[in-house]
């Protein structure tokens, strides 16, 4: 039989989406109907969502992340966010609650005042860069990447730590290697991230990959990254190299598996205050309620609440229940998986289209390394 802990996260991440209005009009972004919607979340309804997070987290010993999201964070004014500090200073110091703010950014408006902004109110930061394709471009259509390598210098040479997030479509997925390589000579971390949501119908059609694609370009890049002697953290592989190691050293048994009842782990707040888990962003029907005037004990206890979790308890028992690396890999793969991550079988029965068979080569090749043995539980599982 077997045996899971409770499933508990130290931290909470928050996806805010302060605004939706952007510079840039990226053909795959999944806001592109709202770019330039200048609407913004205000001061007296961003001080609302910090007391619900407030009230529901003291004493939890946890640390909310917030992400500045949007649209693009870096178009509202740095007074803007200093005005925020204040209020999480006011409300999360005196709760005892720890936080962080980092930054999603397109990284096109880089001035002294926002790499004060950065330095000043950011921990953390990701820039977003496809490398190679011509589907990032400004209002005017016009490729802004080469201006954002540059930007990256620049934060470079100002000592600021920051990863890049590449969207993996048909456009650049047959320069995985180059993208790698490019990354591990400035010394930047990535973030891998397959098309995962979109804004109307068919408008990832030319674009997104199959999850046999994804799964294909992620081993290329993993060989590299495996025979490489630099250390470079790149996203998505690190957490499935993480479930693989757990397993190889660990077995199945006794880890906390992912449950949302339990404990989120990721939220989206949209600029209104509609919250959603990642899953199911901007879904109304499993909206959980809004932020701004319903307190999160009042969401958690609707019906709403409950069919959202529901239907995750679903999606993992479709596919994690009978997995191999489940214990070692929580489930929250499968359990937040997009309706664009929910790929299916022949017998349109659901898949875990890329974390499974990544985890089962990943496993192949620490096993062939000779590093690792097989665990004894594993041989009882093939006889
Ligand atoms: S099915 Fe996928 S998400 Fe679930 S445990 Fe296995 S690898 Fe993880």
């Amino acid at each position: 039989m077997t045996t899971h802990a409770l499933w508990s996260t130290p931290s909470v991440d928050w996806v805010i989406k302060i605004s939706r209005y952007c510079n840039l009009r990226c053909h795959y972004c999944y806001e592109f109907e709202h770019l330039g919607e200048k609407a913004r979340m205000s001061l007296a309804d961003i001080e609302k969502m910090f007391r619900h997070i407030a009230l529901h987290y003291r004493n939890s010993g946890k640390v909310m992340n917030f992400v500045w999201h949007g649209g693009e964070p870096l178009l509202i004014e740095a007074d803007y966010y200093r005005q925020i500090a204040r209020l999480q200073q006011q409300i999360f110091v005196c709760a005892g609650i720890e936080y962080r703010n980092s930054l999603q950014t397109n990284l096109t408006t880089l001035t002294q005042t926002t790499l004060g902004l950065i330095n000043g109110f950011f921990h953390g930061m990701s820039v977003s860069i496809d490398f190679f394709g011509d589907h990032r471009v400004s209002r005017a259509g016009r490729p802004i990447e080469d201006l954002v390598k540059r930007n990256m210098a620049r934060l470079k040479q100002e000592g600021i730590r920051f990863g890049c997030i590449s969207v993996l479509s048909r456009s650049n997925v047959e320069h995985v290697e180059d993208i790698y390589r490019y990354v591990a000579e400035h010394g930047y971390s990535l973030r891998l991230l397959p098309i995962y949501r979109k804004a109307f119908s068919g408008q990832q059609d030319q674009l997104a990959l199959s999850a046999e694609e994804i799964v294909t370009a992620f081993t290329r890049v993993a060989d590299l990254w495996l025979s490489s002697d630099r250390v470079l953290r790149v996203r998505p592989l690190e957490d499935y190299l993480t479930h693989v190691v757990r397993k190889l050293t660990l077995g199945t048994q006794g880890h906390a598996v992912y449950d949302k009842r339990m404990d989120e782990v990721v939220y989206i707040v949209g600029t209104d205050g509609s919250l959603y888990s990642i899953a199911d962003a901007y879904f109304e029907p499993l909206c959980h309620g809004n932020l701004f005037t319903t307190s999160l004990q009042e969401m958690q206890s609707g019906a709403v609440y409950a069919r959202v979790v529901a239907q995750a308890r679903e999606r993992m028992h479709k596919t994690c229940q009978h997995c191999e690396f489940h214990g070692p890999c929580s489930g929250f793969i499968m359990g937040e998986a997009t309706e664009e991550e929910r790929y299916v079988d022949a017998d349109e029965q659901l898949r875990c289209g890329i974390a499974r068979p990544m985890h089962e080569y990943l496993e192949r090749r620490l096993l062939a390394s000779g590093v690792f043995s097989a665990p004894v539980q594993a041989a009882a599982h093939v006889r």
